[in-house]
């Protein structure tokens, strides 16, 4: 607030005063006798009553509002004691605002309001002026006010100089205390408290009391207002001595960082990365150097030089292809598997002349629970290098594979790189598990990074977006897994070696149960071998009757079922006292039901009785070879076809061929013609949720159809596979071995093949060959008078 200078702080004294004058509220001023006070004119009403004061003596009353926020203050919300004032400059500020200056007359109390609108007037009484003599106490007293006014000058209480020169001279113990509240911010509260005190002792105590107050919060703010600076200045000058010891350190040519830094350059430098690299990542250390320890990149630039520093750039297991150890690995770790351990043998002994694991990617592709990952790990064990699997299924995002960029919140490498770091060397086994499973949309296409990475013409140079420089992946011996090879993207089934897991007959099962995993389950449950046996019986039963897979997961999930309810036993009944019993449990035939419940698989579907329409086909899916029946039933209608059972198009066109098939040879098979167009077809594939499609039903739905059309039943034990063409001939199908093992495990005897198949049988293991009976085909008709009985 400007301060008038000291001409114009006039006493107007013996000037007279009407008893009723116009009144204006003041938000936040009070106006004191014998000082002028500037002050804007905003409201209407104010506006008015000065424009009416102009007019009529330049006299008004000021009083201050209670409360600054009320717009409209009514008689009650203002303070009752004012200072009648002349208005004794008017400027004209803008449109609807007015800076007068007024200068206090006498204080006056309000007597009654006779005017409220359009502006206020009231009555009023004019109070004694407040004087004395300077006692010894109004001495002392402003004394003390005079020394807490210059301390509220020293904490910046915002006094103009001339205005304290002025104060320090001035003897008027009552004017003395009007112009220090003048110059003081104080709140209206308390300068009202001051006007409004009785005597001058009174009205020095009041202003001493204030100043106090004031004192107080200067002192406060005076106080964060240095902490502010201090920390402000520390920041500023660690940075300025930081640089400045940057730039000494370069003059001198030595290196004097101490801790983090300097033990982080050692190991960026034993690290053993490529030149490039190294440089690079130096240059990352050095921006972390310069930047200052509050800077919010500070921890993304840690974290990013830990990765790299952290990563295998030289170390290796040792390379030591030893085949004959390879081979006895391989042999210890898994029975049979004949083919698939010669062709990984003869990969490794190229490997070993080669000199570097360079080549095709191995790809195992099988049925779940066939060994695939387990042979992986004995690769890894008889190479005597580190394992680490990643599942791929469902991948869908690029950035999964070779990470994100740096300026994505939360930034990580991508898998792989993951997976090297959590070895720690880098030529491990790395399997990518179920890469038929890839998938892609929007985000990227996964299978581009993975060919980089997969690539031996490329991966000596992997680029992860996160990592910013490459990554020799050459080392690494790569194995990818799938469960079909269809799915497998093109470019990446061009750079694979596939070998194939087909899937265990129930003898080979059985070996593997009794040699491999009941030992291993046996041990991850903590019990002893000795005293637990299951009988071979019992093993065979577990394998016909509560399984029915081409691998061995469901198998090992039983025993492990098994095991678990015989550790739960022989645990519950020891106590401390009582130590665990060293009882022998012999698991027979017929305690399973007590282990496992019923037998899901009680009598093979081949088993049942002969029926018509019912057929036994085979069917390739994810999961192996899986016996699949087709059923037909006919009903009044007309001629149409309903086919259900989840089957896709190829198998949809497929019954539609095996239909017009069966009505063009109608007169063969001894049908009249009639039925055709009197009844309705319905042929259904059971297990309906599962879906199914390809054309190697064909032979089996022409079958049932021609059973219904008949009446003669088809002989379920024969099970049939092959693709039929509309003139009935039979052509080629896939996946035989895998069809051929689950009609073994269905105890079926016979099976109806194509012709052009005959060639696969020598994949097919000798045991299981011997029990069955191969009837090859190349025209449906020779598969009708085998199939559909008298
Ligand atoms: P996949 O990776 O093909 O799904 P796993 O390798 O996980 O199958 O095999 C499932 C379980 O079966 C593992 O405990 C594995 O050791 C065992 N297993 C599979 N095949 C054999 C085999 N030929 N000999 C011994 N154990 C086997």
């Amino acid at each position: 607030m400007a301060k008038l200078p000291r001409q114009q702080i006039r006493t107007i004294l013996g000037e007279r005063i009407n008893e009723e004058l116009p009144l204006i509220a003041l938000r936040d001023t009070v106006v004191f006798p014998q000082i002028g006070t500037p002050i804007i004119i905003k409201r209407p009403k104010s506006l008015q009553a000065v424009d009416f004061a102009i007019h009529h003596g330049r006299t008004a009353v000021f009083v201050a509002q209670k409360r600054k926020e009320i717009e409209h203050p009514k008689p009650d919300d203002l303070y009752q004691i004012g200072t009648a004032s002349k208005i004794r400059e008017v400027i004209k500020i803008s449109k609807g605002a007015l800076r007068v200056v007024v200068e206090g007359v006498e204080r006056v109390k309000i007597k009654e309001f006779t005017q409220i609108e359009p502006f206020m007037k009231a009555k009023i009484e004019i109070l004694p002026r407040i004087s004395g003599p300077r006692t010894e106490q109004t001495e002392a007293l402003m004394y003390s006010i005079l020394n807490q006014f210059k301390e509220c000058v020293t904490l910046g209480a915002g006094v103009p100089l001339d205005a304290l020169f002025i104060i320090l001279n001035i003897k008027d113990p009552s004017k003395l205390a009007d112009l220090v509240v003048f110059n003081m911010n104080f709140k209206v509260k308390d300068a009202q408290n001051i006007l409004e005190a009785t005597n001058i002792k009174d009205k020095l105590e009041r202003l001493s009391q204030a100043l106090l107050e004031q004192v107080k919060i200067l002192r406060m703010a005076k106080q964060i207002r240095t902490e502010t600076d201090r920390k402000l200045t520390k920041m500023q000058k660690e940075v300025f001595l930081r640089e400045q010891l940057h730039s000494i350190e370069k003059e001198l040519g030595i290196s004097s960082e101490k801790g983090e830094t300097a033990e982080s350059r050692k190991k960026i430098k034993e690290a053993g990365m490529p030149k490039e690299t190294e440089e690079k990542t130096l240059k990352e250390l050095s921006r972390l150097e310069r930047m200052p320890s509050f800077s919010p990149e500070v921890s993304y630039i840690r974290t990013y030089l830990d990765w790299i520093i952290n990563l295998p750039w030289k170390k290796k297991s040792p390379n030591n292809i030893d085949i004959r150890q390879a081979e006895k690995i391989l042999d210890k770790d898994h029975y049979g598997l004949k083919k698939v351990k010669e062709r990984i043998i003869e990969y490794l002994a190229v490997q070993k002349l080669v000199g570097k694991i360079k080549g095709p990617i191995l790809c195992f592709v099988g049925p779940p629970g066939t060994g695939k990952t387990s042979v992986g790990q004995s690769i890894a064990r008889a190479l005597g290098r580190k394992f680490f699997r990643m599942s791929l299924g469902g991948i869908r995002d690029e950035a999964e594979i070779r990470g994100h960029r740096r300026t994505y919140v939360g930034a990580l490498p991508g898998r792989i790189i993951q997976g090297i770091n959590t070895v720690g060397t880098k030529n491990p086994v790395f399997m990518l598990d179920e890469i038929d499973k890839v998938g892609k949309d929007f985000r990227g296409d996964p299978s581009a990074a993975l060919l980089e990475a997969l690539d031996p013409e490329q991966n000596f140079s992997f680029s992860d977006h996160y990592l910013e420089v490459p990554f020799d992946l050459s080392d690494v011996m790569f194995i990818t897994t799938a469960n079909i090879l269809d799915t497998v993207p093109p470019a990446l089934r061009d750079r694979m070696e596939v070998i194939e897991f087909p899937g265990y007959t129930e003898e080979e099962k059985f070996h593997i149960a009794k040699g491999f995993l009941i030992p291993k389950q046996l041990k991850i449950h903590g019990l002893d071998g000795k005293n637990i046996r299951i009988t071979d019986a019992c093993i065979k039963k577990i394998i016909r009757e509560y399984t029915r897979e081409a691998g061995v997961r469901d198998l090992e999930r039983a025993l492990s079922s098994i095991f678990r309810k015989i550790a739960k036993k022989i645990t519950e009944n020891s106590t401390s006292k009582k130590p665990v019993s060293r009882k022998k449990y012999l698991v027979k035939p017929g305690d399973l039901h007590k282990f496992l419940g019923p037998a899901k698989y009680h009598l093979a579907i081949t088993e049942k009785k002969d029926e018509i329409g019912v057929t036994t086909g085979l069917a390739w899916t994810q999961a192996g070879g899986e016996i699949m029946l087709v059923e037909a039933t006919l009903m009044p209608g007309k001629g149409k076809i309903t086919l259900t059972g989840h089957m896709g198009k190829v198998m949809q066109e497929s019954a539609l061929a095996a239909f017009s098939y069966i009505k063009s040879r109608s007169k063969k098979l001894g049908i009249d013609k009639k039925i055709f167009s009197s009844f309705d077809i319905h042929i259904h594939v059971p297990s309906g949720a599962i879906p199914k499609d390809g054309p190697s039903a064909g032979v089996a739905m022409t079958c049932s159809i021609a059973s219904v059309f008949t009446k003669r039943p088809v002989n379920r034990k024969i099970a049939m596979t092959g693709e039929i063409t509309l003139r009935g001939r039979i052509l080629e199908i896939g996946g035989v071995k895998e069809k051929v093992l689950a009609a073994h495990r269905g105890r079926v005897k016979t099976i109806i093949l194509p012709k052009d198949n005959e060639k696969d049988l020598e994949d097919i293991p000798k045991n299981v060959h011997k029990d069955l009976k191969f009837i090859f085909v190349e025209h449906m008709d020779e598969a009708l008078k085998k199939a559909l009985r008298q």
